[in-house]
């Protein structure tokens, strides 16, 4: 039984150039809390503006401060601020790319709202308020919190002699402690972006639907037959579910892998997420908020479900894919593929295994090319 984990891998030019979003410009590296200082700056704007309840950016702007306290780097390291504008440039082009990128399926999806609006409207935004989907989280999460410090406090010596094998995040019962209460810290802030993202774009809708005078129940030849236009609409969207979740993992797919070959944008914004070598449940949420304004622009297709039962799926996806992988490499694939990510760093950068076997970074714990280092507690 080899349980030793591989180095981790330095960042390596991407084996097959083009996957990801091409920029121009660079920028020097560091800063890793970077980008989590641009959303504390955000979030506080908002406050003022009375967009954004002020104890919400307590609470966000605390979990940051309590997050970084937490985390053993140097300063230097962790702030860098004078690298902060190049690496923002740098980020904005990543967006507008992605924004281009999604813009037809946006256009789509806005088409398909127009047709269910007048009958899911009230309880679509009933059920979809940031706080259920927030706190729903946060309960989560802090079962996991709670879960994670009695196992590792009380229980070290036979859940912890799992976790010491790896000479990652988990190592010692005193890194494994501070690595889940930073975890805990860390997430709370970027899930904030997840939790409204939905909620906005469907209030971008209906603005929209609003400002081009576009309510069907306000058009004599449309209102008699709102119904039937939301039954044909649901039944479209039904149909064409598949092919609108592709460009989902499309967009991940890029992203995810221009922050990996660009070092400036990987410190800014994605290192944050690779603190967990070995991620715990509470490691699906170390995600700069950032980089989820960037990946929750695939929601058009999830837009049209009640967002209650998505927000149930993603939270179990994104937890289940960051179990330890003795927990998961019997029953989940994607957490396996996943988590393969967290150790080697500069393969399987997709949601699910396709795109990187499309662009050339699947690696597979039993192929033949299997990086040395296997796993099998
Ligand atoms: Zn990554
Ligand atoms: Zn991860």
């Amino acid at each position: 039984m080899n349980t030793a984990i591989a180095k981790p891998q330095p960042l390596s030019p991407a084996s097959s150039p083009g996957a990801e979003y091409p920029l121009w410009g660079s920028a020097s590296p560091g800063g890793v809390y970077n980008s989590h200082l641009v959303a504390g700056a955000i979030f506080v704007a908002l406050a003022l503006f009375g967009a954004i309840n002020a104890w919400l950016v307590l609470w966000l702007n605390g979990c940051l401060f309590f997050g970084m306290l937490f985390d053993r780097r140097t300063w230097k390291r962790k702030l860098a601020v004078g690298a902060m504008p190049g690496q923002m440039l740098l980020y904005a082009q990543v967006v507008l790319r992605a924004a281009v990128h999604m813009f037809p399926y946006y256009a789509v999806a806005f088409v398909l709202y127009l047709g269910i609006a007048p009958v899911v409207l009230p309880l679509n935004f009933a059920i979809s308020s940031f706080v259920m989907l927030y706190g729903f989280y946060m309960a989560i999460r802090s079962y996991w919190l709670l879960r994670y410090l009695w196992v590792l406090r009380f229980r070290w010596d036979r859940a912890g002699r799992l976790f010491e094998t790896h000479q990652a995040n988990l190592k010692s019962q005193t890194a494994s402690i501070q690595h889940v209460l930073w975890a805990y810290c860390i997430g709370n802030v970027g899930l904030v972006v997840r939790c409204a993202s939905q909620v906005m774009t469907i209030g971008l809708f209906e603005f929209l639907r609003q400002a081009w005078n576009l309510d069907l129940t306000q058009h004599p030849q449309w209102s008699g037959h709102v119904m039937t236009i939301f039954w044909g609409t649901a039944a479209i969207w039904l149909a064409t579910f598949w092919f609108a979740l592709q460009p989902a993992f499309l967009i991940y797919y890029r992203v995810h892998r221009t922050f990996h070959t660009c070092r400036p944008l990987y410190d800014s914004i994605h290192s944050i997420h690779h603190r967990g070598v070995l991620p715990t449940p509470l490691d699906s949420g170390t995600i700069s908020p950032l980089e989820f304004a960037l990946t929750e622009l695939n929601l058009p297709a999830g837009m049209l479900v009640p967002n209650w039962y998505w927000t149930i799926a993603q939270v179990i996806l994104a937890v289940a894919g960051h179990f330890p992988s003795h927990e998961t490499n019997t029953w989940m694939k994607s957490g396996q593929h996943h988590l393969l990510h967290h150790r080697f760093f500069n393969v399987n950068f997709g949601l699910i295994p396709r795109e990187d076997a499309r662009y050339g970074s699947l690696y597979r714990e039993n192929s033949p090319t299997a990086v040395a280092g296997s796993d099998q507690g």
